[in-house]
């Protein structure tokens, strides 16, 4: 496993009502994903990807299944090709002041604490789009000169 401190990145989602969704924001993230883990296989001297790990919050305003497939198609004829695309779900999560903690909302719509019901627009978690480390395939012994 690589650390991808150098690819890492972070997209600023709006939070765009969900029936907008047509596929073409997701192919857009996925070309994104993808130039990143080429740019650090490349600067790890490595041909090859062949894991990418993501994590992806819930109210990233991303399909999962629709990011699944735009990524396949985003990295052919890259090193990316015939990689697998990890995602790791992040819970939308926010932080309750009466509880003075946080809480994991079990719906996006309501932002409301389901311990003690008090509203709070405070996201802690459950944003991000958050490339956060590549596997790839060790090189084979050293380039001749
Ligand atoms: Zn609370």
């Amino acid at each position: 496993m690589l650390d991808c401190a150098a690819a890492q990145f972070a997209l600023q989602v709006s939070g765009r009502p969900q029936a907008q969704v047509t596929g073409m924001h997701e192919l857009s993230i996925a070309y994104q994903l993808v130039e990143a883990a080429s740019n650090a296989a490349r600067q790890n001297g490595a041909a090859r990807v062949t894991v990418v790990h993501l994590q992806l919050g819930s109210f990233a305003g991303v399909v999962r299944d629709a990011l699944e497939f735009s990524f396949g198609i985003a990295a052919e004829d890259t090193p990316v090709a015939g990689a697998q695309l990890l995602i790791e779900d992040v819970p939308l999560t926010i932080f309750c002041e009466p509880c003075a903690a946080e809480a994991i909302l079990p719906d996006n719509r309501m932002f409301r604490c389901p311990r003690c019901n008090t509203p709070s627009s405070r996201i802690v978690r459950g944003r991000e789009l958050l490339l956060t480390a590549i596997e790839i395939e060790e090189p084979h012994g050293t380039p001749p000169g």
